[in-house]
């Protein structure tokens, strides 16, 4: 886990206040303000579940939707031991703004279970996510809100939820999850959307600040579903991957570490621990060693008060949500350290979950190039915009994004007006 910083905000209160940030800046009227600020609806469901051995266990459950104003909701479904109420209110509530970001025709959900997925056998698990879809099966839907992956949940997972979804209607219900098995009305390219948007919007960073990516080295917290693909793209467009952890420990190499070697031992191993042509660090150095680009993806408030400070990279690209608490995001931009914040940086997965979705609505499926061509327009065009309000308005990076975002929702609230 990275570590919770006690003295610092939660998630959620982070979330409030870079959304309060930004609407100071938009000058953003009270009304709208109370409209769109919290979340419109919030569930939490009690699942008890039988386990391998005989007994019941309860595990707890939330579904939290943000806002609605312009589409329904959509977010992941994280398991982790950690998963609170308030961490999957800051998760809605940043995908609310994430999904306007990029323009598409979704607002902001977020669900979790809090549970230790590695301590759980597959059957324990398939059960645990049967139970949690039937719970929050009369708020979820294609037309009202659509669940994906996040942590520690995979296509696997979404198969079990279209499927117990699809069972209580009584018949095939595909846009109801999206990040599914490409066998069952999954996209091509899903899988490897976070991280191609991740760096789609490296490429336009060094772009911007004249940093050739040849040569770049990187390093890269986490090294899941979004760490491991932007990596891959990284090295095979030659960038210099110097060090990546997990959560059991860090490897470095100054040379650059060979990412699909590297992708092979930990599919044989579990981790990257121990893989050749590497030495072991502190994970915490990974974070302040010299480098170009520093990727944090695994959790929230990896990056804080207490080692902001020592940061050396000269960009930083948010693949995780909510890596980099309030107080250390003062001392990065105080330190001219460029942020790509999160909801910028890693919307190619809700992107490529909306195109999944069209896709399964209209049942024309399309090829991996046209979902690649599709998402790197929508994310140049993000960039583009977010990067203007940020020159123009000589605001953060991370402002300029939530100035974009608020603004889209914004607009689509005062349009509907206010019911009844
Ligand atoms: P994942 O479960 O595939 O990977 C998480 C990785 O983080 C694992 O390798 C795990 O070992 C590692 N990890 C956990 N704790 C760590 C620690 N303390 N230090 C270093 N590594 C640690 O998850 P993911 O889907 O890649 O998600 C990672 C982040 O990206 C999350 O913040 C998630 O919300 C965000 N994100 C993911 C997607 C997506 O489509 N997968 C989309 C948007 C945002």
């Amino acid at each position: 886990m990275p570590t919770e910083v006690l003295t610092e905000k939660n998630a959620y209160e982070a979330a409030l206040e870079n959304f309060d940030m930004a609407a100071d800046e938009m000058d953003l009227e009270p009304d709208i303000r109370s409209m769109i600020k919290y979340p419109e609806r919030i569930l939490t469901v009690n699942l008890p579940v039988r386990m391998d051995n005989g007994h019941i266990e309860r595990f707890e459950g939330y579904r939290v939707q943000h806002n609605t104003a312009r589409g329904p909701a959509k977010g992941g479904i994280r398991y982790h031991p950690n998963v609170t109420l308030d961490e999957v209110k800051a998760l809605a509530t940043w995908m609310t703004w994430k999904c306007s970001v990029v323009n598409i025709p979704f607002g902001g959900g977020k669900g979790g279970v809090t549970c230790n997925p590695k301590a759980l056998s597959i059957h324990e698990i398939e059960r645990i996510t049967r139970r949690y879809a039937a719970s929050i099966l009369p708020f979820i839907g294609p037309a009202k809100d659509i669940p994906a992956p996040d942590v520690y949940t995979n296509p696997q997972i979404m198969a079990w939820i279209m499927d117990t979804y699809s069972m209580m209607k009584g018949y095939p219900v595909l846009g109801v999850v999206t990040g599914k098995p490409v066998s069952l009305g999954g996209s091509l390219g899903r899988n490897e959307a976070t991280g191609r948007g991740v760096y789609y919007t490296i490429e336009s960073t060094c772009e911007h600040l004249k940093i050739p990516l040849k040569g770049a080295r990187v390093a890269v917290q986490g090294f899941g579903n979004a760490g491991t693909v932007a990596a891959h793209l990284l090295d095979s467009n030659q960038g210099r991957v110097i060090a990546v952890n997990d959560s059991r420990g860090a490897v470095y190499n100054s040379n650059g570490l060979d990412i699909p070697k590297l992708m092979l031992h930990k599919d044989q191993t579990g981790s990257v621990v121990g893989y050749p042509g590497s030495e072991s660090i502190r994970p915490d150095d990974l974070l302040t060693m010299p480098c170009d680009i520093l990727i944090p993806a695994a959790l929230e408030n990896a990056i804080h008060e207490d080692n902001a400070s020592r940061i050396k990279a000269k960009i930083i690209a948010e693949a995780a949500n909510g890596p980099v608490t309030p107080a250390a995001d003062r001392t990065l931009e105080s330190n001219g350290i460029f942020l790509i914040p999160d909801i910028l940086c890693n919307a190619g997965g809700v992107t490529v979950s909306y195109f999944e979705w069209v896709q399964d609505e209209q049942h024309l499926f399309w090829d991996a190039q046209d979902v690649y061509n599709r998402l790197q327009r929508v994310m140049k065009t993000a960039f583009n915009e977010v990067l203007k309000v940020h020159l123009d308005r000589r605001v953060p990076m991370r402002t300029a994004a939530n100035i974009v975002g608020i603004n889209r929702v914004t607009e689509a609230t005062r349009l509907r007006g206010l019911y009844p």
